[in-house]
């Protein structure tokens, strides 16, 4: 039976989600819309939702040809794609190879150190409190996730680490950091929302020059093109 989109449940900064004909199933839609510093800093990334639609489409393709389990299920066009509905797990996962952004902030360390081991780092996905940073004692306290679901979540996240580094590597391409989320379906964690531009440091691997969400963040310039750049490196796509 074909999938049907259907009413709207939910309207995030970067997506909407739709219900469809098929209650395991949800529609995602990509949009333009971009924000930074908690909601503070807004503005549009033209055609940023066709770009992360297909670029975060092909790492979950590549992850899922590699054993990780993701909520892709097919891409419907540009924009849109359908996945597997799930209970989003209230824990950002970061995992970082590089000092850079809050974590240099944090720790004092400069952007671009090279860090001797990697970084997993959790935070509580709350807008009204700012998405602080916690750890595995203040997960259990607020019931985000169980102990089995957290040692689950942490070698999926360090294994998508792994996968990617050395896929990005091949396309010229330094994985500074990023960040996941997971969810539930049917009992099952996997891997959620996106893998983008928006949601991952990329540096050239021989200019350092910033391909993502920090050139909108730190005004930068060109960050349509550094999108674009992304996508023809992974696919060889130019939209
Ligand atoms: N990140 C994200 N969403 C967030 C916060 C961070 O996708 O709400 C990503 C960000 O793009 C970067 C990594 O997680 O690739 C680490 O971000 P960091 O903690 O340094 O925060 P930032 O400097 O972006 O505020």
């Amino acid at each position: 039976m074909d999938v049907q989109k259907m009413g709207q449940i939910y309207e995030g900064k970067a997506k909407k989600v739709f219900q469809t004909n098929n209650p395991d199933l949800y529609w995602i839609e990509y949009k333009d819309d971009a924000t930074a510093f908690d909601g503070k800093k807004k503005g549009t990334i033209m055609n940023k939702g066709i770009l992360n639609n297909k670029i975060s489409n092909h790492f979950f393709k590549m992850l899922e040809d590699r054993g990780i389990p993701t909520h892709l299920v097919n891409q419907i066009n540009d924009r849109e794609s359908v996945v597997k509905a799930v209970k989003i797990i209230l824990v950002e996962v970061v995992v970082r190879n590089i000092a850079a952004g809050s974590l240099s902030k944090r720790i004092g360390l400069p952007e671009g150190t090279m860090l001797p081991k990697t970084v997993l780092e959790f935070y509580y996905k709350d807008d009204a409190l700012g998405d602080p940073l916690i750890n595995d004692y203040h997960i259990q306290v607020l019931d985000l996730a169980t102990p089995e679901q957290m040692k689950v979540i942490s070698e999926i996240a360090l294994k998508t680490n792994d996968i990617l580094r050395e896929y990005l590597k091949d396309k010229k391409i330094d994985l500074i950091d990023f960040k996941l989320e997971f969810g539930t379906h049917k009992g099952q964690v996997i891997l959620a929302d996106e893998i983008s531009p928006d949601t991952c440091r990329f540096w050239d691997l021989e200019t350092r020059e910033k391909l993502d969400k920090d050139r909108f963040r730190r005004d930068l310039g060109n960050v349509e093109e550094a999108y674009r750049e992304v996508l023809k490196r992974l696919t060889g796509e130019t939209i």
